[in-house]
C-alpha cells in the first residue's frame, strides 16, 4: 500500500478542515509561547495547543526528564508489573486532587479516562449490590471525547448520530448557557443554578434504584467555554448525594491550572467523586490520562466480586514510564514556577482584556474565568462556523493561534504568558474581528 501524498486536500480524516476544507497548517517547532510553521512563520499559541501545553512549550526540564527515562526504562508491563515513577506521579495527582480523591488509574487519552471513569461507576453499585444502577448521565453541550463511553454521555449530537451503536440508558441534563440572560457575564452567571434540578426530574422519570453517575466539565470547555451558573455545581453535588448517584467532574480542560487552582473541583469548593484529567497532566509532551477515585468509592468497588478475574481494567500504556517521567516534570514546573497561582492573579487582567472586545463586529457574547476565554460570534445565516474559522485563518496569518468550535472563539493560553503577550493576542484578534465580513 501506498499513502496518497494528498495533504494539500486536507488528508488528515476526523480531525482536520473536513467542514472548511483546507490543508492543515504545519507546526514544526514551538518554544515557549510561540510555535513555528512550516514557512518560518512564528504564531503566538492562544490555545496551549489544544488545552494542554500549560506551562509552555519546549519546557527544558521536561525534555531532560524524558529523556533520562527512556534512556534508563523506555516500557514495563502494565499487569503484575510496575515501576516506582507511575506510583510517583500518581502520588503527586493525588496530593493536588482535592478531599479523599487519593487513588489514581492511568489512561492515555481523555476518552478513555472518561471510559475508565463510567466502568468504575458501573462497578462500584454492582460490588454494593445495586447492579440495576446503570443509566449514565451527561449534559446538552457536554464534551467527553470520542470513545462511545464520552460520545454516549457527550452532548454534542453531531459527535455521536453517525455512529450508532452507543451505550443506551443514558439521559442529559439541560445545559445552562442563555445568550439572553448571561450575554457578556464576568465569571459565573447569577442565573441558572437551578437547571441542576432537572436531574429530579430524570431521577422521577425512571427511579434513583437506575442511575449510576451523572458526569459534567465544570466549565465545558470544547463546546465554548460555558461557564456554570453560581451555585449550579454544588447543586448537582446535593441532588447526587441525596440519591446516592456518583458525580464525575471530566477535568481534562479545566484540570492543571486552568482556572487559577489545580483543579476546578478546589475552584468551586464541590468533592466530586471522580475526576477525570488528561491533557496539562504531562503539559501536552506526551499522551497520558488519569481517574482521581475517592476512597471510599476505590474501596467498594476493589472488593466487589468474589472472583477478582472479574474485574479487569487497565490499558497496555497505563503510567507508561515516560508519561510518568513527563508528569513528574510537569507538575514540579507547574509547582516551582507558581503556574496555577500565577494563573489567578492574570485572570482579572486576561479578563478586562477579553470584555474589551464587546462592542466589536458580530460578537455576541463574551466570557470567561481563569485564564480561559471564549468569544461567540454571530452566525453567517446557514453558514454555523464559518465566520469563526476564517477568524482562525486571519488570526494565524497574523501570528495567533486560536481554538474555534462553531462560531465561538475559544482562548487559553500557556499560563505562563506576560501580561505585554495578553495584550498582544487580543490585539490581533481585535484588528482581524474589525476586518470579518
Ligand atoms: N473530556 C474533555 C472535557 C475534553 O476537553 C477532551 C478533549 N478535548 C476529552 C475529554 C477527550 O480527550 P482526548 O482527546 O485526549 O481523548
Amino acid at each position: 500500500a501506498q499513502m496518497p501524498n494528498d495533504l494539500e486536500a486536507f488528508w488528515m480524516p476526523f480531525t482536520a478542515n473536513r467542514q472548511f476544507k483546507a490543508a492543515p497548517r504545519l507546526l514544526v517547532s514551538a518554544k515557549d509561547m510561540h510555535y513555528v510553521a512550516a514557512d518560518g512563520h512564528k504564531v503566538m499559541d492562544g490555545a496551549a495547543g489544544l488545552w494542554c501545553v500549560n506551562a509552555g512549550h519546549g519546557r527544558q526540564k521536561i525534555v531532560e526528564a524524558v529523556q533520562k527515562q527512556v534512556a534508563e526504562l523506555d516500557f514495563a508491563p502494565t499487569f503484575q508489573m510496575g515501576h516506582p515513577k507511575a506510583f510517583e506521579a500518581a502520588s503527586r495527582v493525588a496530593a493536588l486532587l482535592p478531599g479523599d480523591l487519593d487513588r489514581i488509574f492511568f489512561a492515555n487519552s481523555g476518552s478513555e479516562a472518561v471510559d475508565t471513569a463510567l466502568k468504575i461507576a458501573l462497578a462500584y453499585h454492582r460490588a454494593r449490590g445495586e447492579g440495576s444502577r446503570t443509566r449514565l448521565i451527561g449534559r446538552e453541550r457536554g464534551y467527553h471525547g470520542v470513545g462511545f463511553g464520552g460520545i454516549s454521555v457527550g452532548g454534542i449530537v453531531n459527535n455521536r448520530k453517525f455512529f450508532g451503536g452507543l451505550l443506551t440508558g443514558v439521559d442529559h441534563l439541560p445545559h445552562t448557557h442563555n445568550l439572553e440572560k448571561n450575554a457578556y457575564t464576568k465569571g459565573e452567571p447569577e442565573w441558572g443554578a437551578h437547571l441542576a434540578d432537572d436531574l429530579e426530574r430524570i431521577v422521577a422519570l425512571h427511579d434513583a434504584s437506575t442511575i449510576a453517575a451523572v458526569i459534567v466539565e465544570p466549565v465545558a470547555g470544547s463546546t465554548g467555554v460555558l461557564v456554570p451558573p453560581k451555585g449550579y455545581l454544588k447543586r448537582l453535588r446535593e441532588i447526587c448525594d441525596k440519591y446516592g448517584i456518583l458525580l464525575i467532574f471530566d477535568e481534562v480542560i479545566t484540570g492543571f491550572g486552568r482556572l487559577g487552582s489545580a483543579f476546578a473541583s478546589e475552584h468551586f469548593g464541590v468533592l466530586p467523586d471522580m475526576v477525570t484529567m488528561a491533557k496539562g497532566l504531562t503539559n501536552g509532551v506526551i499522551p497520558m490520562a488519569a481517574v482521581g477515585v475517592r476512597e471510599p468509592v476505590f474501596q467498594a468497588f476493589m472488593q466487589g466480586p468474589e472472583n477478582a478475574m472479574e474485574l479487569f481494567h487497565g490499558y497496555t500504556y497505563s503510567g507508561h514510564p515516560i508519561a510518568s517521567a513527563a508528569a513528574i516534570a510537569t507538575l514540579d514546573l507547574y509547582r516551582e514556577e507558581g503556574l496555577f497561582e500565577r494563573a489567578a492573579s492574570l485572570a482579572p487582567y486576561f479578563e478586562e482584556a477579553a470584555h474589551a472586545l464587546k462592542g466589536l463586529p458580530h460578537v455576541i457574547d463574551i466570557r470567561n474565568i481563569g485564564l480561559v476565554a471564549g468569544i461567540e460570534l454571530e452566525s453567517r445565516p446557514g453558514k454555523v462556523g464559518a465566520r469563526a474559522y476564517e477568524s482562525l485563518v486571519k488570526c494565524f496569518e497574523q501570528g495567533l493561534l486560536i481554538r474555534t468550535t462553531g462560531d465561538i472563539i475559544a482562548l487559553s493560553p500557556p499560563l505562563i504568558i506576560e501580561k505585554n503577550q495578553i495584550d498582544e493576542l487580543f490585539g490581533i484578534l481585535s484588528k482581524v474581528l474589525r476586518d470579518i465580513d
